[in-house]
């Protein structure tokens, strides 16, 4: 056999993530000449060899592609042989304008790992060990090309040790930007009231020791700092959440190993793999009912923990010697942005840390923690951010590139080029003017990042929300084409989008949420939406139920529930647990708003319709963070109870018949499981009866499930086999949060659409 040659491009997340070595080292085991360089938007290889080993090779390449390498597309072609006698690794200048996709931050390795715990290693117990396939990257990324000298390593010359990994080509820190040792690297200190007392080791020890006696510590992370007690120690618990005014939210666990896991929750297979995925998100999981070592103050009224692993060197140091489950909640101050720089910290979580466990490596942007479900054996995220940010959405089509500012809370902006969309980190509520300052930075930074220069902005059609003024004033400062999108539409478009959904045919959306600036004016949230990506039909929607005093009824249940009986004419039951907490001056005001209609705004929202059972159950009355009321009643509800309640499959969805059989169950003395449990079975009953009616008019088959009430998984469980029964395709989120969260890969897609309709046209 003759030798002959293959050209083999590249597309993905492919640089800075070991993959040159890994195809250097890989031709080298096939005894293959050429070359390997990257390339805009990839990596070329050029191989010479005998054919069967050339196939081989290139077989080879995704199956054992290294951890952080996500590869899109690999093509191959016959090439000219050139006779090389070796294979070398070739460096190539960055092109202007060319861009990569970036690794978000990934969980320390195993060899990592195994190195750091042992005593004869350089890097022995060192906090910062990393390598190609772990540790930072996207929030130490200044700029690109992703070299040392643009991220926030810069401050630390390499020594001749780690100097001489990053340059071997058949080392496992060739070319790792953040690697680091003892000698060289960034280091730990512990500090109590501004001076430091303990460096280094000392200092882990110490933070250890103050954690185990029930001390609150700050400890500066990855994406952010933390903060910290001891899980088991219910005072510490109850401390931690009066300084930081918290009352009901539950707090985010970091455990040890899948062992210590297991001791407190069950955790499935799907579940064991994600909880150990390089992602390491927060996992909610079920708490297990037969111990309580971990006090109900980390989730009150939860049957769910949100559970994570170590994710770097540091965390698997503080839980070294014990298995003992900590509290990391993100540190901030009332619902800012988390604190990333140690002077921030100084200043602002004086009053809620006792001690700070410092380093000296910059967080250039800020990442809050992951935190997904499982369902049917893949994530639902619920906030998508550390790990899985700035790791772009495949879309279904090219587009121009859009800037999408995503909504009001739980915000995310997501910026589109070419065939990806790069949803941001997790930016939070715009409530203040640190998560504005922090979105506004963010925008900057992907802009610069990915080379974007945004030719059209997407917004919603709030006129309120922070996002569109930000957008409205960015189109006209930068004379930029805007593109207003309505809310529901925006969510239905996401889950079209993540699922690459390109048919011609329109989808059913069902878009449950709490709230969404309807193109009435009026707050849509409970919507039946018949939608392309660039229009859509409202074929149904709820009934609109009053919110007495606006925002006020969002925050009170107990409002919602007294206003739904009063709107709807249904008596007032004597011993209704919702009585409590209204006075006889409260009611008479709802009383008073609900026929006057004065600072009373309609709603057609479901988020609003789970208020109301949950106040009228005596689930919760007083919400103390979004989506309570309804999270709480769905951690009640008894998933096997039989049967459902009754409901009008109208276009406009008359809700007062569940309501009235609920009043009638209550008087009967069922359980709230039963009750909580039938009116899930009674949403998703609808969402399918509804759903059928309007395939079967319109000639339809499948229906885009979005929207914050999707969080809600045992709706999902009931509702996803019902519509594939009845033959329907059922698109579900996996990509990115059906909440708000999810918001601006939709309204991207949407705005890109519809402005390529107006050229056509
Ligand atoms: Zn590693
Ligand atoms: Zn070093
Ligand atoms: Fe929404």
């Amino acid at each position: 056999m003759t030798t002959s040659g293959k050209c083999i491009h590249i597309n993905g997340v492919v640089q800075g993530v070991g993959f040159r070595p890994f195809i250097y080292n890989l031709a080298q085991r096939h005894q293959l000449t050429g070359w390997v360089r990257n390339t805009s938007g990839g990596v070329d290889i050029h191989a010479e060899g005998l054919p069967n080993i050339l196939n081989t090779f290139i077989e080879a390449i995704p199956r054992e592609a290294p951890p952080l390498a996500h590869i899109d597309s690999l093509t191959t072609q016959d090439c000219p042989v050139e006779g090389f006698t070796q294979f070398e690794i070739r460096f190539s200048a960055p092109v202007a304008g060319q861009f990569q996709p970036i690794s978000p931050d990934i969980a320390t390795c195993d060899d990592c790992l195994h190195e750091m715990n042992a005593p004869t290693d350089h890097r022995y117990r060192y906090p910062f060990i990393n390598c190609t396939n772990c540790g930072p990257r996207f929030t130490i990324i200044q700029d690109i090309p992703y070299d040392r000298p643009f991220t926030t390593m810069s401050d630390f010359p390499m020594c001749d040790v780690c100097k001489a990994e990053y340059h071997d080509p058949t080392n496992r820190r060739f070319h790792a930007q953040p690697v680091a040792c003892p000698d060289c690297g960034p280091q730990v200190w512990l500090e109590i009231d501004g001076e430091t007392v303990s460096h280094r080791d000392d200092a882990i020890v110490q933070t250890i020791e103050w954690l185990h006696n029930g001390k609150i510590l700050a400890i500066k992370g990855l994406g952010g700092f933390h903060l910290a007690c001891d899980a088991t120690n219910a005072e510490a618990v109850r401390e931690l959440r009066k300084r930081k005014h918290r009352i009901d939210k539950p707090f985010a666990l970091m455990m040890r190993d899948l062992d210590s896991v297991r001791g407190h929750c069950t955790v499935n297979a799907d579940e064991a793999r994600i909880l150990t995925s390089k992602e390491r998100p927060v996992v909610l999981l079920n708490r297990r009912t037969d111990t309580h070592t971990i006090p109900h103050d980390v989730a009150p009224n939860q049957t769910l923990l949100g559970v994570m692993l170590p994710y770097t060197p540091l965390h698997h140091l503080l839980f070294a010697d014990d298995a003992r489950p900590l509290v990391m909640t993100s540190a901030n101050f009332s619902d800012e942005p988390i604190v990333t720089d140690n002077d921030e910290a100084r200043a602002k979580l004086s009053t809620l840390a006792d001690a700070f466990l410092m380093h000296d490596r910059d967080i250039h942007i800020r990442t809050d923690d992951s935190v997904v479900r499982v369902v049917n054996h893949a994530e639902l995220p619920i906030r998508r951010s550390r790990g899985y940010a700035p790791y772009p959405v495949h879309l279904p089509f090219e587009m121009p590139s859009v800037l999408a500012v995503g909504g009001e809370m739980k915000n995310t902006f997501c910026i589109t080029r070419d065939g990806y969309a790069f949803m941001s980190h997790h930016i939070g509520n715009m409530e203040n003017y640190e998560t504005l300052q922090s979105f506004e930075q963010g925008i900057t930074h992907f802009e610069r990042l990915f080379r974007i220069k945004p030719a059209i902005i997407a917004y919603d059609m709030h006129p309120d929300y922070w996002a569109t003024r930000y957008a409205t004033q960015r189109a006209i400062d930068d004379n930029i084409p805007a593109v207003v999108v309505q809310h529901h539409h925006a969510h239905v478009a996401s889950v079209m989008a993540e699922h690459n959904h390109t048919s011609e045919h329109p989808v059913i959306g069902v878009c449950f949420d709490g709230t969404g600036y309807g193109t009435d004016g009026t707050i849509w949230g409970g919507e039946f939406l018949i939608s392309d990506y660039t229009d859509f039909d409202r074929a149904a929607h709820l009934k609109p139920i009053p919110l007495p005093g606006g925002d006020v009824a969002t925050r009170k249940p107990a409002r919602m529930a007294y206003a739904y009986l009063v709107h709807n004419n249904i008596p007032i039951p004597q011993n209704a647990p919702f009585l409590n907490v209204l006075d006889n001056t409260e009611r008479r005001i709802i009383e008073q708003q609900v026929t006057s209609g004065l600072n009373t705004p309609m709603t057609s929202s479901m988020g609003r319709l789970f208020d109301v059972v949950s106040s009228l159950l005596g689930v919760c009355h007083v919400v103390t963070y979004e989506g309570q009321a309804a999270i709480e009643l769905e951690v009640r509800a008894d998933s096997q109870a039989p049967g459902h309640y009754p409901f009008t499959n109208a276009d406009t969805i008359d809700t007062a018949p569940i309501i009235r059989a609920i009043l009638g169950d209550i008087e009967r003395g069922e359980t709230v499981g039963t009750i909580a449990g039938q009116f899930h079975n009674t949403i998703a009953q609808l969402i399918h009866d509804v759903s059928l009616r309007v395939a079967t008019e319109r000639q339809l088959n499948t229906v885009a499930l979005s929207g914050g009430v999707f969080q809600n998984v045992t709706l999902l469980q009931k509702v996803t086999p019902l519509l594939e029964k009845a033959g329907l395709t059922v698109l579900t989120h996996r990509l990115v949060p059906p909440n708000d969260g999810g918001l601006a890969l939709g309204q991207a897609v949407i705005a890109a659409k519809t402005k390529a309709r107006e050229i056509t046209v």
